[in-house]
């Protein structure tokens, strides 16, 4: 669902739910200590706690919060929150991820509006609204984040609405209700290459992923198409190429690709650091292939620096149509 994540969770205390239920048998991973280039600061401003007021007030659930996110101090520093809608359990259990799994709540009908209240209170002028998976619901959740973009649009018309969406495990038209809202970005992860994903995305198929994203801009050219992923894993630079190959036959305009880091010791181990010139060098490589924006760093994230990266997306968008 999501591509980021580090360190919550661990043992649940007396009388509180296992945050990954099905993990609790699982052998551990071994632990291994990060590399300088890893290190963030401790959140802490005044301006990261107005923010965490904004989401309490409003009753949101942030992923910059569920999953651990290194970079948390530093968004939100900026009043760059993500918001996560539909609850805060997953209906998925992939190996990589720290967000909670297990049978979620009903939607929440004021969630919507809440969500527009938020992106009006912070004043933001680019918001990235995720997901947990629903798979419980007829339509994968798919109008709870049409509605959603639609009470932003109605509250903050400027605002511009990044969408990082699970895959709707393939439920009829529930993609096309979510093209039909118009978001300006439609970001959905590969989050990595297709040998690893029985064991890393179990729930997941990796063509029907790639799919989704193409037909995105089948039926919408004008949306900017986004998707991520971990490295780190296990993963053959060949294969990350191959990946790569396979998003722009798709039309992906956006790559993201950030090192994972692992949630607790039941998640899948950490196979090595990619270094930052490693980094670096993934993205000279995607920008050769035809990527209109990528962003390839160790603490990269899917929502990462999403706003001023957006603006950098639609330059070079115009540009490449003579508009600049
Ligand atoms: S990178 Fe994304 S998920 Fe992480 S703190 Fe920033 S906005 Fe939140």
């Amino acid at each position: 669902m999501v591509t980021v994540l580090n360190t919550v969770g661990g043992t649940p205390q007396p009388g509180e739910r296992a945050r990954h239920p099905e993990k609790a048998k699982r052998p551990d991973t071994p632990v291994v200590r990060k590399p300088d280039w890893i290190r963030v600061k401790a959140p802490g401003s005044p301006v990261y706690a107005e923010t965490r007021k904004t989401v309490r007030e409003n009753g949101l659930v942030t992923v910059c919060e569920e999953a651990g996110c290194p970079n948390i101090g530093e968004c939100w520093t900026q009043k760059h929150a993500t918001m996560m809608i539909m609850g805060d359990t997953c209906t998925r259990a992939c190996a990589f991820c720290n967000v909670r799994t297990g049978l979620p709540d009903a939607l929440d009908p004021a969630e919507p509006e809440n969500v527009a209240n938020a992106v009006e209170k912070l004043g933001l002028r680019h918001v990235v609204i995720t997901s947990v998976d629903r798979d419980d619901l007829d339509d994968g959740g798919a109008a709870h984040f049409a509605n959603t973009i639609q009470a932003i649009r109605a509250r903050t018309p400027s605002t511009t609405i990044e969408i990082l969406t699970p895959d709707f495990l393939r439920k009829p038209g529930a993609l096309e209700v979510v093209v039909e809202a118009r978001p300006d970005v439609f970001n959905h992860n590969l989050e990595t290459v297709p040998r690893l994903y029985l064991g890393i995305r179990p729930g997941a198929r990796y063509f029907h992923s790639l799919r989704l994203l193409q037909r995105v801009k089948e039926i919408d050219p004008t949306i900017f198409t986004k998707s991520g992923l971990m490295v780190g894993l296990g993963e053959a630079r060949d294969e990350i190429m191959q990946v790569m190959d396979d998003m722009r036959s798709a039309e992906i305009d956006f790559l993201t690709i950030g090192q994972y880091l692992q949630p607790t010791r039941k998640h899948a181990a950490i196979d090595r650091f990619v270094t930052p010139d490693e980094f670096k060098s993934y993205e000279t490589i995607a920008r050769s292939k035809g990527f209109l924006m990528v962003s390839s760093t160790p603490l990269t994230r899917s929502s990462y620096h999403a706003d001023a990266d957006f603006a950098s997306l639609r330059a070079a968008r115009d540009a490449k149509l003579g508009k600049a």
